[in-house]
């Protein structure tokens, strides 16, 4: 549903089945959700496993629309990405958490780092550095506070240029995490290939992982793999004491899932920065 002319009613003809006919609507709010305030971001922990320490924040956004209420990121951020409006939806992320941060530290609090889910069509465009290092140095914030996080399938076709972004970005000091690792095509070749500072252990596999002998032994290589690389590794999507159990008893250094806290608001994210430690 882009361009459209004077053939519009086209598009709410019965023969239109109905997960097109909800995109094409979905596609129409997320144009005006920005202007219109609806985004805000909520806050996921990742938890250091061995000291219970808060290591660092996730943001993740969030729309709240007048008539619809919540719409998940999982519905409609793939429908940004196909109409190009992630480019602007993830601006305004990365602003936000800028600001975000630059709140914090106003308000005295030790801040920790925060990691920005960023989509590689962002990444690509040539004036992303410079968009970076204007936001961190209009809010005055330290480059080693802000991580982004990439997917692996969002790289395959364009390696190349990823890479050379990253190098730039990494030189000014911004860290880069390897996101839902090992759901995409060519996990090993990106891990040889990119210089990721972190990686994360897609759900998928933590999610059986007590059930499943095979999860469990992919778990334990990715951890290994991890270490050998000397990069940092973070389990997503933990849920239960079991999971937890497996992950802490094969040295999961990071953790991140339900079991320690979902993505929660500004006032919660505080009152996790003030007392240091999660239970
Ligand atoms: P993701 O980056 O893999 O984020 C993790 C997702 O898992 C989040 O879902 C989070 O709420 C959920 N999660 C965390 N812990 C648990 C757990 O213990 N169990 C289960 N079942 N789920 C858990 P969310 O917030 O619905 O986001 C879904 C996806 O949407 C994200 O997956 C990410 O790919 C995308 N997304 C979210 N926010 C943004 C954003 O600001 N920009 C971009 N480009 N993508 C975003
Ligand atoms: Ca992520
Ligand atoms: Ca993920
Ligand atoms: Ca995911």
């Amino acid at each position: 549903a882009k361009e459209l002319g004077k053939n519009d009613w086209q598009l709410y003809s019965p023969h239109m089945d109905s997960r097109t006919y909800k995109s094409f609507h979905l596609e129409k709010g997320l144009r005006n959700a920005i202007e219109q305030n609806e985004f805000f971001l909520h806050y996921q922990p990742k938890i250091n496993t061995q000291t219970r320490e808060l290591d660092s924040f996730e943001a993740l956004i969030r729309w709240d629309h007048p008539e619809w209420g919540f719409v998940s990121p999982g519905e409609f951020i793939p429908l940004a990405e196909e109409s190009n409006l992630i480019v602007k939806i993830g601006d305004w992320v990365l602003e936000r958490v800028c600001q975000q941060l630059q709140e914090w530290k106003q308000l005295g609090l030790t801040v920790v780092p925060m990691s920005v889910n960023l989509s590689s069509k962002r990444l690509l465009k040539p004036n992303f550095v410079e968009f970076v290092m204007e936001l961190l140095e209009r809010y005055d914030i330290d480059s080693s506070l802000i991580e982004l996080e990439i997917t692996e399938n969002s790289i395959i076709h364009h390696e190349e240029q990823v890479k050379k972004m990253m190098t730039v970005l990494k030189k000014q000091g911004v860290t880069f995490a390897l996101d839902d690792f090992g759901t995409g095509f060519s996990s090993l070749s990106h891990l040889q290939k990119l210089d990721f500072d972190v990686l994360k252990i897609d759900k998928t596999f933590i999610q059986s992982v007590v059930e499943n002998e095979k999860h469990q032994t992919i778990t334990k290589s990715l951890l290994y793999l991890a270490r050998g690389l000397n990069m940092k590794v973070i389990a997503e999507g933990v849920e239960t004491r079991a999971q937890l159990s497996f992950l802490e008893e094969n040295d999961c250094p990071f953790i991140q899932g339900y079991i320690f806290s979902k993505p929660v608001c500004i006032e919660q994210a505080i009152i996790y920065l003030k007392a240091k430690y999660l239970e």
